[in-house]
């Protein structure tokens, strides 16, 4: 696999980055196949993975970047590999970070044809722009709190640049255009461009009604958050736990475990070129719904009770190795993932 550094720097956040940090990465997955992956010095804790497959007569692009200014970066790019047009776009699910691109998209390429289930344009469409709003505020109240305590100038200009860092991110995703996909689906959609086929599956992530792609012909997977790679940069595999439920993430899992994909292209973080990481999150959940449904078919009622029950430190450490105890962030996320687990085994009742 080719891999490359693409410079692109980016003027304003460059007092708090080196330009090595802004930069976008680019990887060659196949032929006309290219994942670019954004700086997390500049998409903050999340940086998503936007996946550009280059046809014969125009552009298909899977994801459109967390912020507009990352967006234009990966346009930038697109037009330096091709003068072919984005005809088409995906967008994998409903939470900011996958779409918050798209207007810039649509500006560079008028016409251009968003692709998404019916759930997640119902989804887009009655959010607000508040997304963010509490992470934001949590990494801005963390750092004044350490501006209060700082000892140097170094460490003040520091804190300063990466306050003024997320307040601009503020800006652009409280004004951030709406941009809706214009063509949606339920279950699957196959479409060709050219004589390359991608596959569209409805299937359930962090978040339901969850686009993943598959290129048959390359067995490449793109997952959305679906599947979500551990230096995605906010915390432990498999990082993000919105869903409401855990049993149809599950099936997912095994729905992309079936593809037997050659690379698998997680939602934030690098590619995956075998399935093991796949796996083991897959052993992961299957072992926290054995265990929740076995305490409770045992008796057990309280959240408290069924958590203490649920054992899967084994399966965390082979997420780290080399540690000798299982990531406090992963007993948080199992912690997390048992309560929705106990919930969704017995008709939504929360304990
Ligand atoms: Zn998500």
């Amino acid at each position: 696999m080719r891999k490359f550094v693409v410079c692109a720097l980016v003027m304003f956040a460059a007092a708090v980055a080196s330009a090595a940090d802004l930069q976008l990465t680019k990887e060659t997955l196949a032929d006309g196949v290219y994942l670019f992956r954004a700086p997390s010095d500049l998409d903050l804790w999340t940086a998503t993975n936007v996946v550009a497959v280059v046809g014969d007569r125009d552009v298909t692009v899977f994801d459109t970047c967390t912020r507009p200014v990352t967006a234009r970066m990966v346009i930038a790019e697109i037009r330096k590999i091709t003068d072919k047009p984005v005809r088409t776009i995906i967008n994998s699910h409903w939470h900011m970070d996958h779409w918050m691109g798209n207007a810039e998209f649509a500006k560079a390429y008028p016409g251009v044809e968003i692709i998404a289930t019916e759930e997640t344009r119902a989804y887009m469409q009655r959010m607000g722009n508040a997304f963010f709003s509490g992470s934001i505020a949590k990494g801005v109240a963390r750092r004044r709190a350490d501006l209060a305590n700082a000892t140097s100038d170094a460490q003040r200009k520091q804190l300063e640049d990466e306050i003024a860092l997320y307040d601009a991110f503020a800006k652009e995703s409280a004004e951030v255009p709406h941009v809706l996909p214009t063509l949606t689906y339920r279950e699957e959609l196959t479409f060709w461009r050219g004589k390359r086929e991608f596959r569209l599956m409805s299937v359930v992530g962090d978040a339901t009604g969850s686009t993943a792609l598959f290129l048959p012909a390359e067995k490449i997977l793109v997952t959305g958050d679906a599947l979500v790679h551990p230096e995605s940069g906010d915390g432990p595999p498999p990082w993000t736990t919105n869903s409401y439920a855990i049993t149809p993430w599950l099936a997912t899992l095994r729905k992309f475990q079936a593809l037997d994909a050659r690379v698998i292209v997680p939602g934030q973080g690098p590619a995956f070129h075998d399935e093991a990481y796949l796996d083991l999150t897959a052993e992961l959940y299957q072992s926290i719904l054995d265990q929740v449904h076995g305490a409770m078919e045992r008796g057990l009622t309280t959240l408290a009770d069924i958590q203490a029950a649920v054992n899967v430190d084994a399966i965390g450490l082979r997420y780290t190795p080399g540690a000798t105890a299982p990531d406090p962030d992963f007993k948080r996320l199992v912690g997390v993932l048992t309560k929705k687990a106990a919930q969704e085994a017995f008709d939504g009742v929360e304990r």
